[in-house]
């Protein structure tokens, strides 16, 4: 399994975490699984997506209800690309994306399976 950003929702994902820096923020990630690579091409924000600290605060009910949602990417202002704990815990979706301080590009980015395990991730063209 590996995933698979366009340059655009890159873009998007560095922008959105520099805003809310030293906030931590989280959106949605819309997608497609092909042939175990998990394609993502769009963003969603989700409702109360920012919050002061901790990934936990998202009220899963709030969540849309959409099956083209592969996962969620949420910010580390601490500059950590590891998932917490709690990150793997309250999981949406497929996958578990990072982006981590300073936010400059795909080194500052990890994506993660529910079980903790780090999927490569790559542009895609
Ligand atoms: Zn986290």
């Amino acid at each position: 399994m590996r995933v698979e950003v366009s340059r655009e929702v890159l873009d998007s994902i560095i922008t959105y975490a520099l805003t809310l820096h030293p906030r931590e923020g989280v959106l949605l990630l819309r997608g497609r699984v092909e042939r175990g690579v998990i394609k993502v091409e769009d963003l969603l924000i989700p409702p109360f997506a920012t919050r002061g600290r901790g990934f936990s605060a998202i009220p899963l009910f709030y969540l849309p209800i959409d099956f083209s949602i592969v996962g969620t990417v949420h910010s580390h202002p601490s500059g950590s690309l590891n998932p917490s704990a709690e990150d793997l815990n309250n999981a949406y979706g497929r996958i578990v994306m990072i982006i981590a301080y300073p936010y400059r590009g795909l080194e500052n980015l990890a994506a993660y399976s529910k079980d903790g395990k780090r999927l490569p991730v790559g542009l895609s063209f």
